[in-house]
């Protein structure tokens, strides 16, 4: 019997073989990944660092753990490169192989920024956990580092790094953090919040050039500043891996297509996680990836399901201003906002006044679940 495959061994990869596995014991599930196959979770990435813990100690299981667990083989440092729907064939380092079933969950790419300067090629970003490794070592001895993007990612990072001993530089064209999650007044309160542990913010600045210094980097921004740093990260957002099913001739968008079963335009191919663009939506984040993965198990197990969306808030993990949003899914509405320095509460009402969203920093957190229980699940 030809194995089920799934391509990718991040959070979508093993949750759906985890999910699987609860619904079939029996057949053959081999897992492809490029990296070491490790288990770990990636939002500690953006956490971590504060904590002092050994990098080495992060991923919870290895390759080989996970096999065992999952009763399927899995192949790490494995790359597939090329994808025949028709053959059902896919290759893992060159070598042809069959699938009954395919599962591309291959994540997404940190996206690039286009600068100038002699020393474009050494911004950071981290995206995974040799990344992190990485990131980590050169860390080592170093004093300031400016991160490009203040977003989810951009923020957890200037606390964390700072709350470790490192003086941030937190750059970013909008005008207040978060701008995609948070409107301007709850924006402002964690504004505040960063700097009052020291993160130094940019707002309204765009990085233009970085270059070689005698001591590190010059970050020349916008407007003429220019920041003498150790590093430079990079969180300016994901570029779905989109490339493997578009030589393939499947159907892609700004992610790899999907319908609401996770089934591309291909027959016996699916796609999830980042790399996913399911019914139209793009949602790389950790509560999405469950509930996708929980669907695509059942489909993968003969019984066609799909997936359905409850409110699915993000804890944004920036201890300095506890914050919990739930980014609304219509844009037709408006923000309320109700608060004062220090906690805000950011409700979004949709064009008929019903909840669509919701952001609360601060010890307005705690309204999380009533608000959660005002937002209709998200049916696709
Ligand atoms: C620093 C950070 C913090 C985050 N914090 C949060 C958070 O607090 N809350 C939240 O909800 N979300 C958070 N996210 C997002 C969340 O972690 C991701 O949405 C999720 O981990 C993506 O999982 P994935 O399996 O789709 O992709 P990935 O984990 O990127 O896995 C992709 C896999 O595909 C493999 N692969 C790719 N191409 C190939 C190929 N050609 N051949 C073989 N293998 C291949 C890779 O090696 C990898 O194993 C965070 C993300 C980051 C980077």
């Amino acid at each position: 019997m030809q194995p089920i495959i799934i391509v990718g061994s991040g959070l979508a990869g093993y949750t759906v073989a985890r999910e699987f596995r609860k619904l079939d014991a029996t057949t053959p599930l081999k897992i492809v990944s490029r990296d070491c196959g490790s288990f770990y979770s990636k939002p500690m990435l953006s956490n971590v660092f504060h904590q002092k813990k050994d990098p080495a100690k992060i991923a919870s299981y290895s390759a080989a753990q996970m096999a065992e667990q999952l009763h399927a083989e899995v192949l790490p440092y494995s790359s597939v490169t090329a994808l025949d729907p028709a053959t059902r064939t896919i290759q893992i380092n060159h070598q042809d192989t069959g699938y009954q079933s395919l599962v591309l969950a291959l994540g997404a790419d940190q996206r690039r920024i286009d600068l100038a300067g002699d020393a474009a090629e050494d911004v950071l970003s981290v995206n995974d956990l040799a990344d992190y490794l990485r990131f980590h070592t050169l860390l080592h001895d170093k004093r300031r580092v400016a991160i490009l993007g203040a977003g989810l990612i951009g923020c957890e990072f200037a606390n964390d790094l700072t709350s470790g001993g490192i003086t941030v530089d937190l750059i970013d064209p909008a005008s207040w953090p978060l701008s995609r999650f948070l409107p301007e007044p709850a924006g402002q309160v964690m504004a505040d919040a960063l700097s009052g542990i020291g993160v130094q913010l940019w707002p309204g600045c765009t990085p233009v050039a970085v270059d070689r210094s005698d001591d590190g980097y010059r970050l020349s921004l916008s407007g003429g500043k220019s920041l003498q740093v150790d590093l430079v990260l990079s969180a300016i957002g994901l570029v779905p891996r989109i490339m493997l099913a578009q030589a393939a001739g499947l159907t892609t968008a700004r992610g790899i297509v999907t319908d609401a079963c996770l089934r591309t335009s291909a027959e016996h191919v699916y796609a999830i996680g980042d790399c996913a663009e399911v019914e139209n939506l793009l949602l790389p984040y950790v509560m999405p990836i469950m509930q996708c993965a929980r669907a695509l198990a059942k489909t993968l197990f003969g019984t066609p399901a799909k997936v359905t969306y409850p409110a699915m808030p993000v804890v944004v993990k920036t201890p300095a201003m506890p914050t919990v949003v739930a980014p609304p899914l219509q844009q037709d509405g408006a923000w309320e906002t109700d608060g004062k320095a220090g906690s805000m509460r950011a409700v979004y009402r949709n064009a008929d006044s019903s909840v669509g969203g919701f952001a609360l920093l601060g010890d307005r957190v705690e309204e999380k679940g009533a608000l959660l229980k005002q937002i209709a699940p998200w049916r696709i």
